[in-house]
Parts: C-alpha cells; structure tokens; sequence
C-alpha cells in the first residue's frame, strides 16, 4: 500500500487546541479527571462534543466550543480538524465495553489522529502523562504526511 512519507514539520503552539470526547459511560470518568485538571486545562483552547462538552461547561464552568453530538456527527467534525491540522490533542475516553451506533466514525476518528500524528488520550492515566507533558505548555514540534508531495505523486502517476 503506497504510504505518503513523513516528512513535513507541524509545530503545535503552547497554547494547545484539545478536543475532549467521552461516551456515554466513560463521561462520569471524563468529568472526574477534568476537575482534578481544570486549572491546567484552563490555559488551552477546548472543545469537545456536543454532551461532553456541554457537561464540562456546566459542571466545571469550563469554556469548552461544543460541535455537534458524537452520534450525530461530532466525532466526524473532530476528525476534520485533525485533516486540516487545526486540533492539538486529543483526549477521548471511548467505552470499551459498549458498542456505539456511530462506531464507524469512532474508528475514522482514531485513525485519523494516528495518520497526522496527533497524540491521543484514551483514559485517565494516559490523559494524566498528557497533561504532565513538558510540551504541554511550550510550542512541540513534529513530523507529519507530506500532502502536497502526495497529491502531486499521484496525480503526475495517474
Ligand atoms: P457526546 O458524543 O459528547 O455528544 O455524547 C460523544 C461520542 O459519543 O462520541
């Protein structure tokens, strides 16, 4: 499977874009970790899901861009913001016990995020060691696919 190589840099600022996503059994979970960071989280732009999103603000008092509900295509919008390198980090709490109606974009989500490079969260402790991060609050720069070298691949090819 011809692959595009990694080799474009993307810099991810200090003042980070986190998406922050949890299913229905995971978001009691999600709320939990988010109180215990709030003051972290705090400095970073957030946003999240429709419900999640909307729990975060009213229950923490957190500023967080709500997109539309995960079933309802919201973990779609996430996944456009990865395509076009506008999301930082991802924080999604998916429930590994219980299947989703939209689990299709659950997974175009996660492979997404693996395909551009942007590091994901998918339960507290892994969330914790994110938030721990030195790079948290300082610019990071990465590696990502060259897309325009693979655009013009394909295109000089086919
Ligand atoms: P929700 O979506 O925040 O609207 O519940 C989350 C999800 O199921 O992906």
């Amino acid at each position: 499977m011809p692959q595009p190589a990694k080799e474009v840099s993307r810099i991810l600022p200090a003042r980070k874009r986190i998406a922050l996503v949890a299913h229905d059994g995971k978001k009691q979970e999600l709320m939990e970790w988010a109180s215990h960071w709030k003051e972290t989280l705090i400095a970073h732009q957030l946003l999240g899901t429709g419900t999640t999103a909307a729990r975060l603000s009213r229950t923490l008092g957190l500023e967080v861009e709500g997109l539309m509900s995960g079933p309802l295509g919201g973990d779609q919008q996430i996944g456009a913001r990865i395509t076009e390198q506008r999301l930082d980090l991802l924080i999604f709490f998916w429930d590994p016990f219980s299947p989703q109606p939209h689990d299709p974009d659950v997974k175009a989500l996660l492979r997404l995020a693996a395909l551009w490079n942007v590091p994901v969260a998918c339960n507290p402790s892994s969330a914790d060691f994110m938030m721990s991060s030195p790079w948290l609050g300082q610019d990071y720069e990465m590696q990502i696919p060259d897309a325009n070298a693979w655009i013009s691949s394909r295109s000089d090819n086919n």
